[in-house]
């Protein structure tokens, strides 16, 4: 008999896991390679949303969680995967200069607008009007935290391979079998692919397909991320990782033609040197109308539980979300009504 068995091994199954293992719970993960949005991600954390200058929801209290997450990780993993750097808002006119100072002087934004005004020249870019800083960001490297992981999960003996077959899991007096498995709980991390899950397929998980770039671009030499109406983040080697693209009506994650034309236009709005594409990518983020995460336990069965709907913000939502599906499963502690599935009917089995 384990605690948990988790289903999905994206950022929100590692930041359950990790959790649940903090705790000195034990886990078994079941994992297949049918999603790769964390995977593909540009990792980028930002409390801040830069279209609309207004302060991610919880951001601050988010931040905190997330932290102390990688801290405990990096050093049980012993490899780094959360780089602090800063993010610059390129600036197109003197409009949207006064439009940052006003906003830098609201309470709640004010701990993430740097009030300087940067005006150093990065070659490549043209930026007479400067850059805003955000503080407070940087982004992690997922591609390397799920590998690091798996390798972890699969050392000690906490890992599965394989697609979860929703046919055979069944409830218990004491929580859920699966197979051979006996487990007081069951938390689904699918990503995208719960559209297949009998127990939430009706939670309105739409689905954000993005795409994104590396590229090589020997005459840029920023060593900040910039972000303006697309992030370009140096990784070393003149090489940038540059995205992402939005498309809610495509649900592969097969990059596109239509997709590599907005990025390179995207591009070369920001910068003016040449640059060769050396790969792309696509993924589906898990997207929610309301924008808040799906977390909570099915209304019928005490022992089945999900975390998903993370959406464009994986990084900075997961650890929190995590820690807040952890303590609402074992300290019953009530999940805020935001992101509680219950705010929907999941007609589910
Ligand atoms: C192009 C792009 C750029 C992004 N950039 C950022 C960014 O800069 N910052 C940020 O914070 N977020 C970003 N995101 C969003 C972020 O990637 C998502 O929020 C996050 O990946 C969601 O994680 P997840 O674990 O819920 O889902 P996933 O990463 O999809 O993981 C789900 C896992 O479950 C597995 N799985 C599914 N079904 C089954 C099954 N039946 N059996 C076994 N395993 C199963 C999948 O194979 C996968 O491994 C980006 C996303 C995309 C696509």
């Amino acid at each position: 008999m384990i605690d948990y068995l988790i289903i999905g091994s994206g950022l929100a199954g590692i930041s359950f896991s990790e959790m649940a293992l903090q705790n000195n719970k034990s886990i078994l993960v079941v994992n297949n390679n049918s999603q790769n949005s964390s995977k593909i991600a540009g990792g980028l954390y930002n409390p801040v949303i830069l279209k609309r200058f207004s302060e991610v929801w919880k951001a601050q209290e988010q931040l905190i969680i997330m932290n102390e997450f990688f801290a405990v990780l990096e050093k049980k993993l012993n490899c780094k995967v959360d780089f602090k750097l800063p993010i610059l808002r390129k600036f197109f006119s003197v409009e949207e200069q006064n439009n940052w100072f006003a906003a830098s002087d609201k309470m709640n934004l004010a701990p993430f607008l740097s009030t300087h005004l940067i005006s150093k020249k990065y070659s490549g870019i043209d930026s007479p009007f400067g850059y805003g800083e955000v503080l407070q960001t940087g982004y992690a490297d997922t591609a390397l935290l799920l590998e690091k992981y798996k390798e972890y999960l699969i050392k000690n003996k906490m890992y599965l391979e394989e697609t979860f077959d929703y046919d055979v899991l069944k409830e218990e007096e004491t929580g859920i079998r699966y197979k051979n498995i006996q487990a007081r709980h069951i938390i689904f991390a699918e990503g995208f692919g719960m559209h297949a899950n009998p127990y939430f397929k009706n939670l309105p998980l739409d689905g954000t397909k993005g795409e994104l770039f590396i590229i090589k671009a020997a005459q840029l030499d920023l060593d900040v991320i910039v972000n303006t109406s697309v992030f370009i983040l140096p990784l070393g080697n003149d090489l940038y990782k540059v995205g992402a693209t939005y498309n809610w009506k495509d649900k592969t994650d097969l990059p596109t033609e239509e997709g590599k034309t907005e990025l390179v236009e995207r591009i070369k709005e920001i910068i003016h040197c040449d640059f060769e594409i050396v790969s792309h990518f696509a993924g589906v983020r898990p997207t929610v109308k309301d924008r808040r995460p799906l977390i909570g336990t099915h209304p019928n069965h005490n022992a089945i539980h999900i975390l998903n709907g993370l959406g464009t913000r994986g990084v900075m939502l997961g650890p929190a979300m995590a820690k807040a599906l952890f303590e609402s499963i074992e300290n019953k502690k009530p999940l805020d009504k935001e992101i509680d599935i219950k705010r929907f009917s999941a007609k589910g089995k």
